[in-house]
């Protein structure tokens, strides 16, 4: 099935390589929603008749960091769940475990377009 995936991050150049990431990973990707901070990313979810498979967040952002925006999506009924990666320089274990705890995956930047492959395959329960 063909993805829509949502990419929440604050840098362009960012959420450019990404994007890259996944078309070099030949995923089956039907659309790739692009939001600057977790406020817009939040309004892209509940806005209809978007249906979002696959969110990937930045951690470290203006006006709402990715961590707000997790917390928010697993208290709404519509988004809480929606399968999240985090692709952030997080280096804190206690954060990255608190994440872990929730069920969301996490890849750290740099990365490998092979990592977000394969992190995106096992999420989408393909190998
Ligand atoms: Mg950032």
């Amino acid at each position: 099935m063909p993805l829509n995936i949502l990419i929440v991050d604050d840098s362009a150049v960012m959420r450019s390589m990404i994007l890259k990431s996944l078309r070099m990973a030949d995923l089956d990707i039907e659309a790739a929603h692009q939001a600057t901070n977790g406020l817009e990313g939040l309004s892209i979810l509940n806005a209809h008749p978007i249906d979002i498979d696959i969110v990937i967040v930045d951690i470290n952002m203006p006006v709402m960091n990715g961590e707000e925006m997790i917390q928010r999506m697993k208290e709404n009924e519509k988004t809480k769940n929606i399968p999240i990666l985090v692709i952030s320089t997080e280096g804190s274990q206690i954060r990255k475990e608190a994440l872990r705890r929730q069920g969301v995956a996490f890849i750290h930047k740099p990365f490998s377009p092979e990592q977000i492959r394969d992190t995106m395959n096992a999420m989408v329960g393909r190998t």
